[in-house]
């Protein structure tokens, strides 16, 4: 029989992100998806042309929203991910900030957690607030009844991190996701430092999710990329979104009722963000991209258990005052961890050395191993202090609130053998 599995979504994780999405007999037989590095493409006859560009037919007329190499790596995303569409985009930060601009206008309103990743943060306190679009951050986000306290009549959706950033703090999604939908509003997951092999949030609820494909996903350091994947059966039209209603009638003649309402938000993003504020993925990222994921599975494996390693190592170290790992039974996130990531919950580790900012200055001088990078994600371990750097230029008691001190070091724990990097540690902690 011919090859196909390429469309078989019950195929196992590691066998779909080799696989899926990805049918050869539509591209020569190549067996690597091809870099379709194109700008436009011919429309054929003047009929395919109005096709397409009412999207009524499925194919590609201009680069700056459909492109074939990167449609394989967002139907490889969906399968990985249990979504039913995803969007490719030049970054993470354009997922997101796409993302709220899909779902809020002027006047509406974003609730969200509030350790979140510093562009995000930046995007709903300072730049969103512009165009009257407004951050609600909860007064506590490890409680599910303060999301529902924030949540009013111009709430447009719940934002969190699956794994927040620096500390790996956990959210209770099953709990979030219940509290949005009894108002009708979606809950996005940034789940970049998961991955869909550490968790599906799909599976707790969340409609929509964020990806930095510049982590993870890709792996090794080599690009900045994003996409976001929706689940599919949101109900959009709820009577909260005026804009998707508008939208809906505008293309109910054209684009057929299930693929429209099924994945309206979608649609949305590509038709309207993408095709006039044009923040689509290049072809050739979306290559590297295919080739990262290629081995996601097997990274985050030893991503994890390096990490692990690595904790344990710092917890028992007595140059070491905190360490906040969700894998170490101390952890206040201990119990959500074993819930949501049985497979490990992650590989971002922090922790703060006995002696304060001299002393972290000093593990920052001294690691040989470790690069003093702001990047995560990668196969290759990094450090960075984040007072300085990720969370920059935030007043004091915000930066505490979130878990950053001024001697907090953060670890991108990579994929090397961990006895290299526990001695390197060890090294740079010796008094
Ligand atoms: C890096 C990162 C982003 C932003 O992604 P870019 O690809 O750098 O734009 C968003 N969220 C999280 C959690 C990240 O780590």
């Amino acid at each position: 029989m011919a090859y196909q599995a390429f469309s078989d979504d019950s195929l196992g994780f590691t066998t779909r992100q080799l696989h899926a999405g990805y049918d050869p007999s539509r591209h020569h037989r190549a067996k690597t998806v091809p870099i379709y590095q194109d700008s436009a493409f011919e429309l054929g006859d003047f009929e395919r042309g109005i096709r397409l560009f009412s999207f009524a037919e499925d194919g590609y007329s201009y680069g700056r929203y459909s492109n074939p190499t990167n449609e394989v790596l967002e139907r490889r995303l969906a399968s990985l991910e249990g979504g039913g569409a995803a969007v490719a985009m030049a970054s993470g930060m354009s997922v997101i900030a796409n993302t709220f601009l899909n779902l809020a206008t002027s006047g509406d309103e974003i609730v969200a957690a509030g350790t979140l990743y510093g562009g995000s943060l930046t995007l709903l306190k300072k730049i969103l607030p512009q165009y009257g679009i407004r951050g609600v951050f909860v007064s506590d986000e490890d409680d599910a009844s303060s999301y529902a306290a924030a949540i009013t009549d111009r709430t447009k959706a719940i934002f969190v991190e699956s794994l927040g950033n620096p500390n790996s703090n956990i959210v209770d999604l099953e709990k979030i996701a219940e509290v949005a939908h009894r108002r009708g509003v979606p809950l996005i997951v940034d789940n970049t430092f998961a991955t869909p092999y550490l968790l599906r949030p799909f599976e707790y609820g969340a409609d929509i999710v964020c990806y930095s494909a510049t982590k993870y996903l890709s792996g090794h350091g080599t690009l900045i990329a994003g996409v976001g994947v929706e689940k599919g059966g949101f109900d959009w039209l709820n009577g909260r979104y005026p804009q998707f209603e508008r939208f809906y009638e505008d293309n109910r003649e054209s684009i057929p009722e299930d693929e429209l309402i099924g994945h309206l938000f979608s649609k949305r993003l590509r038709m309207t963000y993408l095709c006039d504020m044009g923040a689509y993925m290049s072809p050739t990222t979306a290559f590297y991209v295919l080739q990262g994921m290629e081995t996601l599975s097997l990274r985050m494996e030893r991503h994890v258990r390096n990490a692990q390693a690595v904790a344990d190592f710092l917890v028992s170290h007595p140059a070491v005052k905190d360490v906040r790992y969700p894998g170490l039974p101390r952890s206040p996130y201990h119990a959500l961890a074993e819930k949501y990531f049985p497979k490990g919950p992650g590989a971002i580790v922090s922790f703060r050395p006995e002696g304060g900012l001299e002393a972290a200055k000093r593990v920052l001088e001294r690691v040989r191993l470790f690069d003093f990078m702001v990047n995560v994600g990668d196969a290759k371990s990094l450090i960075v202090h984040a007072a300085t750097s990720t969370h920059f230029g935030q007043p004091v008691e915000v930066r505490e609130a979130a878990g950053v001190y001024e001697d907090t070091l953060r670890l991108s724990i990579g994929i090397e053998d961990a006895e290299d990097l526990i001695a390197d540690l060890a090294g740079a902690l010796a008094t």
